[in-house]
């Protein structure tokens, strides 16, 4: 049976940890997958979005420098700062300036001026030290505003819209005051409005620099930041560039491959958080089964000793008794020796009797079928009775029992009680040295409404990690002396469900090789519970 359990437990933790083996290793492989299609799509993005960029930074950047006449020229006095203006520094410093200037801000085009300071400074002088790292930090820094919504004045979302030339209103207002079919071209005063209406999303584009000329249509570069406006994610990339004089402007856009994987990473977390709780859960519940199980086997092995121990305390008395019977009727035993035998019958037939009544009351109690008669008692009558009755088995150890009794009057099962006493005296006698002490206590507390019994003897006393343990019911631990002692392992137990019967506790006090103290202590007025 036992084998059969365990065998079951492998068979079910191989199940347990098989598919959710399995599962990681599905997740682990999926989100890698997951993580290399962001990335391949990040890069696609990217190069889609390259050859719009670079016309737009060709534009700026020649909107400046096609001005330069010459390098390098001396600062033209009284010209515009470099701020105000694009890019007409043909002076150098001046572009470094504007190119560390955190507040240069946009170009009229829509682009921040540091990155085009850069730029130029590179056509200027490509072999100047720390230029191109300069120039892409810059880029790297500012570049998600050129392809964000700074590149055209507003991108408008939802319902509300602000714009230009009105406060607020519903995009669908604006649509239909405006008769907004997909793209329209508006001209604003000297201004040239581009409007994108799609899906929902209004892209507003204002361009001063370009020339009114409906006919002929925008220029390349203008169309190229209206893509770039309008294509989806652009938070998600980031641009470097590299320029190479003679040879015009090289863009290359770097996908921001952070940005792009963190929903994958997160979806990752979320997956693997989950797999992890249910790796965490699937264990618990198979250190309880296996616990359960093992407590199983171990209550049946105690089950099956318990047993063996009861055919043997049964057969061994009544073996001597028949026996010694035998021999009394076949009289062929002399007076002194025949008065010992009797003496020893009635002595093993207690010890049956108390055996039987214990293997009783504990099937009794087991399958609830036990009846407790609480009456009014005199306790200290009581506990005196039975002293005396196990006097006789302390005497052949030479073991004396004392007593000390106070009045005790408590509503009770008295013949229970008397069998918790008889088997807390029974195993102060079996497991005590011969020549000790018992020392049986009966006291009042009224203040409490309790009453205590206490059996303290002089024997091995019981370790600590076992007094939790040797209440369980078939418990028979404990070291040489203890194992070798006769004894059926119910004993306590039986003390237990009585003092639970009696709304009460039995507890122990006791340590190696100093002696122990088992206490009941119960309610003056008991009534019998549930058990
Ligand atoms: P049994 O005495 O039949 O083995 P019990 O339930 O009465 O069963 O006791 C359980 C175990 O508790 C005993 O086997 C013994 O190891 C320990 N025990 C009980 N009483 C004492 C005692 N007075 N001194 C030392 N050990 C004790």
């Amino acid at each position: 049976m036992p084998r059969r359990k365990s065998w079951s437990l492998h068979w079910l933790t191989l199940a347990v940890v098989l598919p959710l083996g399995v599962l990681t290793s599905l997740a682990v492989i999926g989100t890698r997958s997951q993580l290399k299609a962001a990335r391949s799509e990040a890069r696609e993005l990217a190069e889609r979005q390259a050859p719009a960029l670079a016309a737009v930074l060709e534009h700026d950047l020649g909107q400046s420098i096609h001005e330069i006449p010459s390098y390098p020229d001396p600062p033209v006095p009284g010209s515009p700062s470099p701020k105000d203006d694009v890019l007409d520094g043909t002076d150098l410093a001046a572009l470094e300036a504007l190119r560390n200037d955190p507040d240069a801000g946009l170009s009229p085009a829509g682009l921040p001026r540091r990155a085009l300071a850069a730029l130029a400074i590179h056509r200027l002088d490509p072999k100047r030290p720390g230029n191109e790292s300069a120039m892409e930090s810059v880029l790297t820094l500012e570049a998600p505003s050129v392809l964000t919504s700074r590149a055209v004045d507003t991108i408008l979302t939802g319902e509300t819209v602000k714009s230009r030339w009105r406060k607020e209103e519903t995009i669908h207002d604006l649509v239909r005051d405006l008769d907004l079919q997909g793209d329209t071209w508006i001209r604003r005063d000297d201004r040239f409005i581009h409007l994108v209406h799609r899906d929902g999303i209004l892209a507003y584009a204002e361009f001063p620099d370009v020339p009114v000329d409906f006919d002929r249509g925008l220029p390349a570069w203008a169309e190229a930041r209206l893509s770039l406006a309008t294509t989806p994610a652009p938070a998600e990339v980031i641009a470097t560039s590299r320029v190479r004089v003679g040879s015009g402007l090289e863009v290359r856009i770097k996908a921001d491959a952070l940005r792009i994987e963190a929903p994958v990473r997160r979806q990752q977390r979320w997956i693997f958080s989950m797999l992890a709780a249910s790796v965490v859960t699937a264990a618990v519940a198979l250190a309880v089964l296996h616990r359960t199980l093992r407590r199983e086997r171990q209550l049946g092995e105690m089950k099956d000793q318990f047993v063996a121990s009861v055919s043997h305390e049964l057969r061994a008395p009544v073996a001597s008794i028949r026996l010694m019977a035998d021999a009394l009727e076949a009289e062929k035993v002399a007076p002194e020796t025949a008065k010992e035998f009797h003496r020893l019958i009635a002595r093993e037939g207690a010890r049956l009797s108390t055996l039987v009544g214990n293997v009783l009351d504990h099937a009794r109690i087991e399958q609830g079928r036990k009846a407790w008669k609480m009456e009014p008692c005199d306790l200290a009558a009581l506990v005196a009775d039975t002293v005396r009755v196990m006097e006789p088995l302390a005497g052949e150890k030479n073991i004396t029992i004392k007593h000390e009794l106070s009045a005790v009057e408590a509503r009770v099962d008295a013949d229970a009680i008397q069998q918790a006493l008889v088997n807390l005296l029974d195993n102060a006698i079996k497991f005590s040295p011969p020549g000790t002490i018992i020392t049986t206590a009966l006291a009042n507390d009224e203040e409490r409404r309790t009453w205590t019994l206490t059996v303290r003897d002089q024997g091995p006393g019981i370790p600590k990690d076992e007094q939790g343990r040797i209440f369980e019911r078939f418990y028979r631990p404990g070291d040489e002396l203890r194992r070798e002692t006769q004894g059926t392992g119910i004993g306590l137990s039986l003390v237990k469900a009585i003092a639970e019967a009696h709304r009460g506790r039995v507890s122990v006090e006791s340590g190696p090789g100093q002696g122990s103290t088992f206490t009941l202590t119960l309610p003056t007025e008991s009534s019998p519970t549930d058990h």
